[in-house]
């Protein structure tokens, strides 16, 4: 199985920690050259520096608030100045926490510019260096709520709805340019996203954080929760050349925690 990623090049957004940072660090070992994308360069730093480095590899970082879409498409010219962008990994900080009746609609605009539109933007400038090279790969982080709606993650589930509609769309479209588009759903994945979550759960619930993790770890079939290499075992995987047939799928990665649907 051919899993190497040597002469190739990945923009990694959201990728000063959490499932972000762990899929660079994953693509980095199998021998791309990644640029690291968030908002600290501190951190950033601290992670390209962390990173395997293969032969004629060279990582990078930039730094860049994804909650602006003009911001994203800035980022992603830079990142081509190096040379083509073989491999995007469309991934940022979760939305706010909220019922669907408490979230104003200014919070779910910002959503929309931050998950969707500066996806787009990313997408829009990298796509024609991915067809100059017939070989692309466009993986959006999302979340088990494109299948089940998370309650009290209403902003979240709205948009990651549509960012997988238009994911399937985009597969289709550039299926002929072998380029794929896929998402990956995580689980319960422990980062800090998951333990801001369990402190407001927990709190809504008038429950310890501990209880509430109990509660959660019931629910998922292999009774833990997932880790952020597990999520970006995956991510890498899609991003392969073994990967070259799959595309425009959802692919759950959550301990069995989803219901048959
Ligand atoms: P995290 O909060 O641990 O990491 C998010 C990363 O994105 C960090 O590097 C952060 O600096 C960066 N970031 C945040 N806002 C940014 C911005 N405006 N511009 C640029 N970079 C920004 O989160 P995580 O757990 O790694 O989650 C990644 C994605 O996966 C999120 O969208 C999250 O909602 C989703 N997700 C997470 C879980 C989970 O259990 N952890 C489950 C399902 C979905």
């Amino acid at each position: 199985m051919d899993l190497s990623l040597a002469g190739k090049r990945a923009l990694v957004c959201g990728a000063s920690s959490g499932i972000g940072l762990a899929c660079a660090q994953q693509l980095a070992l199998l021998g791309c050259a990644v640029t690291l994308a968030a908002r600290r360069e501190a951190a950033l730093a601290e992670a390209v520096a962390g990173l395997h480095a293969a032969p004629g590899a060279a990582h990078s970082r930039l730094v860049v608030d994804l909650s602006d879409p003009r911001a994203a498409e800035h980022a992603a010219r830079t990142a081509l100045d190096a040379g083509p962008v073989h491999i995007l990994i469309n991934n940022t900080g979760g939305p706010p926490e909220g019922a669907a009746l408490a979230n104003s609609a200014d919070d779910y605009a910002a959503a929309f510019q931050a998950h969707f539109l500066s996806a787009r933007a990313l997408v829009h400038a990298l796509v024609p260096g991915m067809r100059a090279a017939r070989f692309g790969r466009i993986i959006n982080i999302l979340s088990t709520s494109v299948k089940a709606p998370i309650p009290t993650l209403s902003i979240s589930n709205t948009i990651r709805a549509g960012v997988a509609a238009w994911a399937k769309t985009l597969s289709i479209e550039l299926g002929p340019d072998q380029i794929t588009v896929n998402n990956v759903l995580p689980g319960f994945t422990d980062t800090d996203r998951l333990r801001d979550l369990q402190g407001a759960w927990a709190s809504q619930q008038k429950l310890t954080v501990d209880d509430l993790r109990q509660r959660q770890l019931a629910t998922i079939p292999m009774r833990r929760f997932g880790h952020a290499d597990e999520i970006a075992a995956a991510v890498a995987f899609l991003a392969s050349p073994a990967a070259s047939y799959i595309s425009g799928i959802n692919l759950p990665v959550d301990g069995g925690r989803l219901p048959v649907l």
